[in-house]
């Protein structure tokens, strides 16, 4: 717990009422969860209300996960011409039928991670980054 801003989360936290132990569970749960890189940032998360995702820099899926979707993805739009972005795909725009590089797109959870969505490839799917931005991460 050592190098939190304790000050500005006080300012920014101390006005709602938590369940003290309600948060330390989900301390206690998050510190033990392997997808969480930033330890830090577990306090703010959950204070916060457990919405922003950014705060705890989850774990991503890994190079070998998104090409590989990447791959099957881009396989079938081309079948189907439509785009590989799964939201492009459904939209009404000239992306529609884009086919996006992959460096252009980013992996996505399908499942929420907070959720219990988990980082593996049964869970991952990768939209452009418009896309993946737009629905935030999760
Ligand atoms: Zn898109």
């Amino acid at each position: 717990m050592c190098g939190l801003e304790w000050g500005r989360l006080y300012e920014e936290y101390h006005t709602k009422a938590y369940n003290p132990a309600k948060v330390s569970a989900e301390v206690k749960k998050l510190y033990g969860d392997p997808y969480v890189k930033n330890r830090k940032g577990i306090f703010e998360y959950i204070l916060g209300g457990s919405r922003d995702t950014k705060l705890l820099d989850v774990r991503v899926f890994d190079d070998a996960t998104k090409k590989s979707v990447y791959a099957s993805q881009t396989k079938q739009a081309e079948a189907k011409n439509k785009s590989n972005c799964l939201l492009c795909a459904v939209g009404h725009d000239a992306n529609r039928s884009k086919i996006w590089k992959l460096a252009e797109m980013d992996a996505d959870h399908v499942s929420a991670w907070s959720k219990g969505g988990g980082t593996n490839i049964e869970n991952c799917q990768m939209l452009c980054k418009t896309h993946n931005r737009a629905k935030g991460n999760r």
